[in-house]
């Protein structure tokens, strides 16, 4: 009896707590800590930093609070939309100014991949964790400089892998660290589209760092890790252009690559500008496969396996993403496939490699 008179005070004060204004300080006489919320500011107003203050609106661990723009009538439109204080709005020549703000504690960088690590070294500076965009530099060497800045100013580093928190993706990986598909031996990513306006900064070597390769090949090598569970330790790869005026020097268009890892396992991938609805992924194994397309656009995500269809409804990834990411710096809650700047880096040396194996024609070891 006195249990439940016990559970219905408590009932009765947590209605109580989430209907008051005061409803912090009644969660904390029952001894319910509310959950730290993760203050973001943006950096570079693009398309996909949009989708991502669009998609943080249904955060709970997450709040987008500033930004910080080389365009004032941007600044402008962001503060009116997103209720932006003014001391929270950034230039490129200020930003360094972000390091006595109280009130912001992450920036998320979502500017071309040629100033990635510039932009990740001033904030690191500025003593704010960074989350930075996929690629997470042009090079492996830039992305090196990356960790090694944010490690000296005791900031994290996180690199923006939204499907690293799809429930598709992770059902399959789980299900293959459980052996579901047996000895999984094989691995074909697809990734592409067909890109358009040839004055992009995606088509710039300086601002992009390469070409699709750089931009979408990457998601296939990022999913052969985590699907295979193992590290690549050969690459080959081979290129080929069908329009050298649009995608110059430095500019890969299509590029087929293949991975070896130490188990045998062998991926087959294709990364390329010039081909529409490219964005599957097929595991094999032993005992079973998992197949996925579209495999990591924004969504939904259709995978089905030997046994049947997976069945997980469709959450907005970049807010699953952006309140795990809220989880693990306030928390230090890991996710099952990680997102620090070392898992960036995988993936840069793995882009090195191609690049390299394209190049001499020869096999490249890692
Ligand atoms: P975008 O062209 O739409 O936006 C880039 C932004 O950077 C613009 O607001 C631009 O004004 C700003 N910028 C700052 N300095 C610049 C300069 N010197 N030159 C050109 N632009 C400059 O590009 P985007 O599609 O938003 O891509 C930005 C980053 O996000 C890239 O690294 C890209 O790979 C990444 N991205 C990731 C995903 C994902 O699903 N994770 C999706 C799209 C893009």
């Amino acid at each position: 009896m006195s249990t439940r008179r016990h559970f219905l005070q408590k009932a009765s004060l947590t209605t109580l707590a989430l209907s008051l204004p005061f409803s912090d300080s009644i969660a904390k006489a029952l001894g319910q800590q509310e959950p730290k919320v993760l203050r973001v500011a943006l950096m570079g107003l693009g398309s996909y930093a949009s989708r991502v203050a669009e998609a943080m609106k249904d955060c709970s661990r997450a709040k987008l609070v500033g930004v910080i723009s080389g365009t004032p009538s941007k600044i402008e439109q962001w503060k009116q939309k997103h209720g932006l204080s003014a001391q929270n709005c950034y230039s490129y020549e200020n930003v360094d100014q972000i390091k006595s703000n109280k009130d912001i504690d992450a920036v998320y960088v979502i500017t071309p991949n040629g100033l990635h690590k510039e932009h990740t070294l001033t904030l690191a500076k500025a003593g704010k964790h960074v989350i930075c965009e996929k690629p997470m530099a042009t090079t492996a060497q830039e992305g090196q400089e990356m960790i090694a800045a944010c490690k000296a100013a005791g900031v994290q580093l996180l690199i923006g892998y939204r499907m690293h928190f799809e429930a598709n993706t992770l059902d399959i990986v789980k299900k293959q660290r459980a052996g579901e598909f047996g000895k999984t031996l094989f691995f074909q990513g697809l990734s592409g589209f067909v890109i358009g306006n040839p004055s992009q900064w995606r088509l710039n070597k300086l601002l992009s760092g390469g070409g699709a390769m750089m931009d979408i090949g990457i998601y296939s090598i990022n999913g052969a890790r985590y699907l295979l569970g193992e590290e690549p330790i050969w690459v080959t790869a081979q290129e080929t252009k069908t329009d050298p005026v649009k995608f110059g020097e430095g500019i890969d268009e299509t590029i087929t690559f293949q991975m070896g890892f130490p188990s045998g396992a062998t991926a087959s991938c294709l990364s390329t500008y010039s081909l529409n609805y490219l964005d599957k992924f097929f595991l094999s194994g032993t005992k079973g496969f998992a197949e996925m397309q579209p495999s990591t656009g924004y969504g939904p995500i259709k995978a089905w396996t030997h046994v049947g269809p997976l069945q997980h409804s469709h959450v907005t990834h970049q807010t699953t993403q952006m309140d795990k990411m809220a989880a693990l710096i306030l928390d230090g809650k890991l996710p099952l496939i990680p997102v620090d700047g070392e898992e960036g880096l995988k993936d840069m040396r793995i882009v090195d490699a191609i690049y390299q194996a394209v190049k001499t024609g020869e096999k490249v070891i890692i």
